[in-house]
């Protein structure tokens, strides 16, 4: 039956033609959607992926619609686009999902182009056409499988991008029962029932809504991506200075918490002897031994130049203490290889804790500051913990 016969019946608000070519400009618009935010964050190629995909089904569809049915060539072509399209789009999904695809995957995914071409170029247009909608159901189930088990990042969104992937392959595992039912091999015409139109309302409502959702995540991605960037020092990869401070603003000093200030020891003689890289290098050595010795719970940043804090909880001060000297002496002991021989370097570290009484991180970041100065006039390369003056004058 031809789609503008559906008009005669008079209930009939929109044929199925122009269904399938309201979904084939969607696609279009999303891929322009989505290189315009790929000019813009070039580092998210999957990006590039969703977009080839999007034109590959949208540029299929409408050929098929374009052009009268006979021309075999013609709807080889288009089925042919429309399976590399789901391919390309299950592909960029698993890139997404931080999964890249292997070169055996991808041939294996190839195969779907003869077994969907060669039996329409051979005059099966009916064979070719199931084949295409249950080898499209199977690579929309399988897409929607790569986002449901990467649904932790963002729980809703995800499982209803899994949804709609899931429902569209639903819609075209029904127009492939229909022919499969009908045995309809060779077709007079497009294939024309309610599942192909429920097929291409899915398709309009899940481009819309997987586009709409892909950008959604793609964006709180970025978002999260830049927060992290603004968070971390990029020398050591630690929190920096105003991460720590956020992370402890607002926060009432539980007893327990710890403070270790570390300050790396003639750190200027470092950089003037062997030059500025080998410093930085030093750097990054003693945030790997600040990083080897911290538990779940504890915050490490580098605050300054060569400054680098270390917030333990649920610490005592001879526990806090034990802990700065193991990577005082870690430091200590390893050194960094340079043109100009190996460099060893030391740094001295001051301990305050927590006790409960009223006060802020700042106060206990000073009170930890000095003991580090206490640590430096003794000589370097070692650990002062504060005295407990306050305890001291209670019992004066
Ligand atoms: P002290 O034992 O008293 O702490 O002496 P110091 O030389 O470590 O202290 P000072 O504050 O005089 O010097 C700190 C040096 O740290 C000066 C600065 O050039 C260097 N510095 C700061 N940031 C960086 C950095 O990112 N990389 C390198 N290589 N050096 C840095
Ligand atoms: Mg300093
Ligand atoms: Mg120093």
């Amino acid at each position: 039956m031809e789609p503008h016969s559906a008009g005669k019946r008079g209930t009939v608000l929109v044929d199925q033609a122009s269904l399938f070519i309201a979904a084939g400009v969607c696609a279009f618009a999303l891929a322009m959607t989505m290189l315009s935010v790929w000019v813009h964050n070039r580092g998210d190629s999957f990006l590039v992926g969703w977009m080839l995909g999007m034109l590959l089904l949208g540029g299929g569809v409408i050929l098929y619609y374009a052009f009268p049915p006979e021309r075999s060539g013609i709807v080889a072509t288009a089925f042919t686009m429309e399976i590399v399209g789901f391919v390309v789009v299950f592909v960029a999904a698993r890139q997404f999902t931080g999964r890249p695809t292997g070169r055996r995957q991808w041939l294996a995914l190839s195969a779907a182009v003869p077994a969907v071409a060669l039996p329409i170029l051979l005059g099966y247009d009916g064979l070719g056409i199931m084949v295409y909608n249950f080898l499209a159901g199977c690579l929309l189930m399988a897409t929607a499988m790569q986002y449901w088990n990467a649904r932790a990042e963002a729980p809703s969104s995800v499982a209803a991008l899994s949804a709609l992937y899931a429902l569209s392959a639903i819609s075209f595992y029904a127009c492939g029962t229909i022919i499969a039912h009908e045995g309809a091999w060779a077709l007079d015409g497009r294939p024309d029932n309610w599942a192909e139109r429920f097929n291409a309302v899915m398709c309009i409502a899940g481009i819309t809504g997987i586009g709409a959702l892909s950008l959604g995540l793609n964006n709180a991605r970025a978002a999260r991506r830049h927060r992290l960037e603004a968070e971390t020092d990029v020398l050591t990869g630690l929190l920096n200075r105003r991460a720590l401070f956020d992370r402890m603003a607002g926060e009432a000093l539980a007893p327990g918490r710890a403070v270790i200030v570390f300050d790396l020891d003639h750190f200027k003689t470092i950089n003037d002897r062997y030059g500025h890289a080998a410093g930085d290098e030093v750097l990054r050595r003693f945030a790997e031994a600040l990083r080897l010795n911290t538990r779940e719970g504890d915050i490490a940043a580098r605050t300054g130049g060569e400054e680098f804090v270390l917030v333990l909880r649920d610490a005592s001060l001879p526990l806090a203490t034990s802990t700065a000297e193991r990577i005082r002496a870690l430091f200590a002991e390893s050194h960094v290889e340079t043109g100009r021989g190996a460099v060893r370097a030391s740094a001295s570290a001051g301990v305050a804790l927590a006790g409960g009484e009223a006060g802020s991180f700042e106060d206990l970041l000073n009170r930890a500051d000095v003991s580090l100065y206490r640590a430096k006039t003794g000589g370097r390369n070692r650990v002062v913990a504060e005295l407990k003056l306050r305890n001291l004058k209670a019992a004066i």
